[in-house]
């Protein structure tokens, strides 16, 4: 049967010694066992975060290498294995879709030998072909595999909007949709601050200049390119996400965020995974909401459709 507070993460580089650390900080576990090709990080992992358990800050959550066999009694496996863009290079995912399809492969065929119950949270970029792979490769549930998706993007939109007008950026409610990538998109029609409406902001807030989306959806891009020039790797705000999600499960929040699952036919897409509002449970995606998207909204959509599409026709996947 399955443990409630197991956690079983994949990878333990930069992406997964930060989700690790951040779950057993928001004690979102019980027991956590990392597997990675490199055993020796994982087992440094495991020692230094259990080093902290001792603090009057910690509950005491068993930390332990692991391997596949782990995954039976799981409810969640977090897949952060894989190369990432490096500081430097051509600042595009996708150019890692081959490299992570094949890791992706190998590693869900060793999963579905043990568990098809777990709730699989996909971080391994690019996001959507890796989500796309293990949903349409593989005999799993679905609704049970999430990609964390643009839900980065989104925390990165607030950011940006909520410094432009110095304010919380929890006060900004909206979604950045499409692909975790180069062509995530602002969906501007969902975007509203504090009921103000995002056309009002500048008019209330006394802007003289108007607020130029063109930058600050450039913006959201560009500063996950920043972030790895100046500190090499990503690692902290992609951690929060996969908390967020998996915070939502735990507690069977029915929450609607943006992230990333196959295309169900939702504006008439099939043949690719993509990030859109999703109703998030204790059994994973229960529903997709086809939110009313502007026109120049669903031609971006079907730009990040195109080349979503075109790296899995590169990685030679069906
Ligand atoms: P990294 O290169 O530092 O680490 C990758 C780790 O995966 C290494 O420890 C390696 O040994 C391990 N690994 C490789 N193949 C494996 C296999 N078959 N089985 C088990 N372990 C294996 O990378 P990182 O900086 O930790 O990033 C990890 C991934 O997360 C990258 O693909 C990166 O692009 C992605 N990422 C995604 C997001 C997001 O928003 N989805 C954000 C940040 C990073």
């Amino acid at each position: 049967s399955i443990n409630r507070g197991k956690v079983v993460i994949i990878g333990t580089s930069n992406v997964g010694s930060a989700v690790l650390n951040k779950i057993a900080d928001f004690q979102l576990a019980s027991e956590i066992a990392l597997i990675d090709l490199d055993m020796n990080r994982a087992r440094g992992e495991a020692l230094d975060t259990s080093h902290a358990m001792s603090s009057p800050y910690s509950t005491n959550i068993k930390i332990h290498t692991g391997t596949y066999e782990d995954c039976r009694d799981a409810a969640f496996i977090v897949i952060t294995a894989g190369p990432s863009i490096l500081p430097g290079e051509k600042p595009d995912r996708l150019k890692l879709a081959s490299t992570n399809t094949k890791i992706m492969r190998s590693i869900f065929s060793e999963i579905v030998k043990y568990t098809k119950e777990a709730m699989v949270i996909m971080i391994t970029n690019p996001l959507d072909v890796a989500t796309y792979v293990v949903s349409t490769e593989f005999d799993y549930p679905r609704e049970k595999i999430l990609g964390t998706g643009t839900m980065l993007e989104t925390y990165r939109f607030r950011y940006l909007l909520a410094e432009h007008y110095d304010m919380d950026p929890k006060n900004i409610h909206g979604y950045v949709l499409g692909e975790h990538g180069n062509d995530a998109f602002v969906a501007w029609s969902t975007v509203n601050c504090a009921g103000l409406g995002i056309d009002h902001l500048d008019e209330y807030f006394h802007f003289k200049e108007r607020l130029n989306r063109h930058d600050i959806e450039q913006g959201l891009i560009q500063t996950a390119y920043d972030v790895i020039n100046l500190k090499g790797f990503t690692n902290t705000g992609i951690a929060m996400v996969a908390c967020r999600f998996i915070k939502a499960i735990l507690y069977n929040e029915h929450t609607i965020l943006p992230c990333a699952a196959v295309m169900n036919g939702e504006y008439g897409m099939k043949d690719v995974a993509l990030s859109i509002p999703r109703m998030i449970a204790q059994d994973g995606i229960v529903r997709s909401l086809e939110v009313r998207l502007a026109d120049d909204e669903m031609e971006k959509l079907s730009r990040a459709q195109k080349s979503v599409r075109a790296a899995l026709d590169g990685a030679g996947v069906k």
